[in-house]
């Protein structure tokens, strides 16, 4: 189905504005700027607002449904966090007024800075990277940095589990290193063994997600550090599931080095269709000299008249600036009030209930849905999205049959390592009763796919739009629908 454009719309003669008489004489514009053919659309102010509005509709949104999309955190994104947001003082500064000019936005900064430090037991902070997989690529330059600095530039090798997300591989080739592959164990676990075999002089480190993709979380984590330590490595965390840890574990506290977090995921921002992201990195002391310049810094301390200066700070040995300006401050300013707003009790009630609602929805899909590594879950779970007995029906069709029932489908086929893989995470800002209308949903399209297969293999029926060619959407963007005539 398309939609119909402005210029389908248009009827010739309609105006959206009045203009007043003009009490200036009239005066023809010189021919050589106008273009012969100008065509533009005829419409009310009514048509306009309706056709937008109408657009916006077609979008699936977390204001809208709910949206378990798994390892993406899709929580709602509380209204003030916008309100502080456009706030004229944050809204309206430009990057390259005088520092003295913007104080509070660098006190903001500094703050959240000093926040993400608490919550993560990291000593040092950059707030640049844009999202979570520019966060990897700024932590593993660091990681080559470090090793660099230490004469041992021979160390190039990357370990990185087969249930990590796909942007830690992509990320470290980016940097120059050479990736390897980690088995998960029998319980979803890093392989010991596999991962001492793969130990040598030429390790710069491992990239670890705890909890991982399975929503499980490693429970020999403390000794994969130790041997990544011992033989010369890092380890660097991917934190997008910092969501099942707030006040709980602080992975600065595990010995993990370096660390990203994605403010869009557990501190409520928008993302995905809905903004930019932002990636923040957090090291341990060993590594606080490398990070990108400039670091938010008092330069000169207050006192009980005068509210201390901020300023920039380049470390000593700083990998350089990775992005322009100082990142996406309006996310920063949102994750601030988010995180301000929670508090240290408010922040760990987070986690704790963003587990037990990912555990209540399993236990009441867990016999419905093959669950492969039978434990407790984090703040998400994967199950199989097919059973042996049916024939030719696949989590994707389970996944599109869901929209007919206005449910964003979960993850699919990943994490790769389980087959037809269905990756749920509910959020803590999810109710009882949501939950309790998904499960059902989910056991009802398990009927489905035993007594009318075909519901689900011609799922969705009821959006505007059925099964897409979902690769050609992504590699083959079309932008402007709307062409002149003639060209
Ligand atoms: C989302 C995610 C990333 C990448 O983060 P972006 O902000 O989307 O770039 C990396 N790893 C995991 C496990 C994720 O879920």
């Amino acid at each position: 189905m398309t939609e119909p454009t402005l210029f389908e719309l248009s009827a010739a003669g309609r105006k959206g504005v009045n203009y007043p008489d003009s009490d200036v004489p009239l005066t023809n514009l010189p021919a050589n700027l106008l273009r012969k053919d100008l065509p533009m659309p005829e419409l009310s102010e009514l048509d306009v607002v309706r056709h937008f509005t109408h657009l916006s509709r077609l979008n699936y949104s977390i204001d809208g449904g709910f949206y378990p999309l798994g390892s993406c955190t899709m929580k709602y994104n509380p209204k003030i966090n916008e309100v502080t947001s456009r706030l004229s003082g944050f809204a309206n500064t430009h990057p390259l007024q005088p520092i003295e000019t913007v104080q509070g936005n660098l006190a903001l900064m500094y703050q959240l800075q000093d926040l993400l430090k608490e919550i993560s037991g990291f000593p040092g902070i950059t707030l640049q990277p844009a999202a979570g997989a520019h966060g990897e690529f700024v932590g593993v330059l660091i990681m080559r940095a470090y090793h660099a600095s230490r004469n041992d530039a021979k160390r190039v090798k990357i370990l990185i589990p087969d249930s990590a997300h796909g942007t830690n591989p992509a990320t470290s080739s980016m940097v120059g290193m050479e990736v390897a592959p980690i088995p998960s164990d029998a319980r979803g676990n890093v392989d010991l063994v596999a991962l001492k075999a793969a130990c040598d002089d030429t390790l710069a480190g491992l990239m670890l997600t705890n909890p991982n993709t399975l929503g499980l979380f490693d429970e020999n984590v403390l000794e994969v550090v130790r041997i990544v330590h011992e033989a010369g490595g890092l380890v660097y965390g991917d934190g997008a599931n910092l969501n099942a840890l707030l006040g709980i574990v602080r992975p600065g506290d595990l010995g993990i080095d370096v660390m990203h977090f994605n403010l869009h995921k557990t501190f409520s921002t928008p993302h995905g269709g809905g903004g930019p992201g932002s990636g923040p990195v957090g090291v341990a002391a060993h590594l606080v000299d490398f990070l990108p310049a400039p670091i938010i810094e008092i330069i000169e301390p207050g006192s009980e008249e005068m509210a201390p200066l901020y300023g920039f700070k380049t470390p000593s040995k700083t990998i350089g600036r990775i992005k322009s300006f100082q990142g996406h401050f309006g996310m920063l300013v949102r994750a601030y009030t988010y995180i301000l707003m929670h508090g240290p009790d408010g922040l760990r009630k987070v986690s704790e209930y963003a587990v037990l609602n990912a555990n209540y929805l399993l236990s009441k899909i867990r016999s419905t849905y093959h669950l492969p590594y039978d434990r407790v879950c984090m703040h998400e779970f994967v199950v199989e999205g097919f059973w042996p007995d049916v024939h030719d029906v696949h989590a994707l069709d389970v996944a599109k049959r869901l929209m007919d029932y206005n449910f964003h489908p979960p993850t699919n086929y990943f994490p790769l390592i389980v087959k037809e893989a269905l990756m749920i995470e509910p959020t803590e800002t999810e109710s009882k009763q949501t939950l309790d209308e998904f499960a059902d949903v989910m056991v009802k399209i398990a009927r489905e796919a035993r007594e009318d297969p075909q519901l689900l293999k011609e799922a969705p029926h009821n959006t505007p739009v059925g099964r897409l060619d979902e690769v050609k959407a992504a590699r083959d963007l079309v932008l402007c629908c709307w062409v002149p005539e003639g060209e």
